[in-house]
């Protein structure tokens, strides 16, 4: 039994819970939780996946689409060649568009995985003031702090925190 005093404190919280949220996700790629949170109220939750009603990873495989990163080895510019599924709506996505403006005002979202460019972009204009997150996406790291310190978005990343072992789901990379 768990005793007052050692109670989870609120970004363990509603971390624990992306996670959970995460499990219903059927890409087995990439399995993302994302919830909104307005004061310490639960106003939201979404994971990455498929429309609804359409064939999603799971029954119809991923969707693979490659580009190319360019990242820094030992001092030298490498170009690495790198596959995503492109079939899921991402779960921060998922999250505004089932949650009103009204509730994403001044609030917060925790996401299990550091936003990538255009969930970072949607999220700046949604009315959110508070991102949090857990596992880094380091490809998109430095333009998306650049913006979230522009719009005055509180973006910060919870690294000593350990999601519940049965929600973390091993992925292929
Ligand atoms: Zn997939
Ligand atoms: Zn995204």
């Amino acid at each position: 039994m768990i005793s007052p005093e050692t109670r989870k404190d609120w970004d363990t919280y509603f971390m624990d819970i992306a996670y959970m949220v995460s499990t219903r996700s059927r890409c087995s790629r990439r399995h993302v939780g994302a919830v909104l949170v307005q004061g310490k109220k639960l106003l939201g939750t979404a994971y990455n996946g498929a429309p609804s009603g359409v064939p999603d990873c799971l029954e119809a495989g991923c969707m693979i689409a490659e580009d190319y990163e360019v990242t820094v080895v030992e001092g030298q510019e490498k170009v690495i060649k790198k596959q995503r599924c492109i079939r899921t709506i991402h779960a921060e996505q998922n999250l505004l568009l089932f949650t009103d403006r009204v509730d994403r005002e001044g609030s917060s979202v925790y996401v299990t995985d550091e936003p990538c460019w255009t969930c970072a972009n949607m999220l700046a204009n949604s009315g959110i003031t508070e991102i949090v997150y857990h596992r880094p996406y380091p490809k998109d790291t430095g333009k998306v702090t650049a913006m979230m310190q522009q719009k005055g978005i509180v973006f910060r990343r919870l690294d000593t925190y350990s999601p519940p072992p049965e929600t973390v789901v091993m992925i292929q990379d």
